[in-house]
């Protein structure tokens, strides 16, 4: 039986690294993989998940209204697994449609995404998949005393860390810095 599968981490851990790692030991060996990741813009279609250390692929987008069970029963056919990086975007109705991926097209379906966001909050998409996955799977990252980084923070401009506004900022001139829960507390202030 195919399973689906949640990777999960906070940022800056090497998730789209490892997805893309993953999907070439399956192309290597002959097998075709699907590739999909969140529309966090107005393009449709195709996209692109590219790792920090340089490596990238295409990939096709999903955002909330996507049926991602259509979307893999049309271009999925054939393929041996799917790859789904920026998970915690998914709705939780898309995660059902995933689990029907691995359940009645017997396909294993790969996702990638963050735990929790700036404010420790669960994103929607992770929730579900904690929930719903057969199979988790931390990827570790550590902070800056080594302790394993479970949190993340968003910085502004001057270095402060913000802790209210959306969970996803695009475009902004943020940038994100993992923790531990120790450090995580020290930062916001809680
Ligand atoms: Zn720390």
């Amino acid at each position: 039986m195919a399973k689906l599968y949640f990777h999960y981490s906070t940022m800056n851990a090497g998730k789209s690294t490892l997805l893309l790692q993953a999907s070439y030991n399956y192309r290597e060996r002959g097998m075709a993989t699907l590739l999909l990741t969140a529309a966090l813009d107005d393009r449709a279609g195709t996209g692109r998940i590219a790792s920090r250390i340089g490596i990238a692929d295409a990939a096709l987008t999903f955002d909330p209204t996507t049926d991602l069970l259509a979307l893999v029963t049309e271009r999925g056919a054939g393929c041996a697994c799917i790859f789904l990086d920026e998970a915690q975007f998914l709705t939780r109705d898309q995660v059902w449609q995933l689990a029907r991926v691995a359940d009645d097209l017997n396909i294993p379906v790969m996702c990638y995404g963050l735990r929790v966001d700036f404010r420790g909050e669960l994103f929607p998409g992770s929730s579900a998949l904690l929930a719903l996955a057969d199979d988790l799977r931390e990827v570790r990252t550590i902070c800056h005393c080594g302790r394993k980084a479970t949190m993340v923070i968003r910085r502004d401009d001057s270095g402060r860390a913000i802790t209210e506004g959306a969970q996803v900022q695009v475009g902004g001139n943020e940038t994100y810095v993992s923790l531990c829960r120790r450090h995580w507390r020290a930062a916001v202030g809680a």
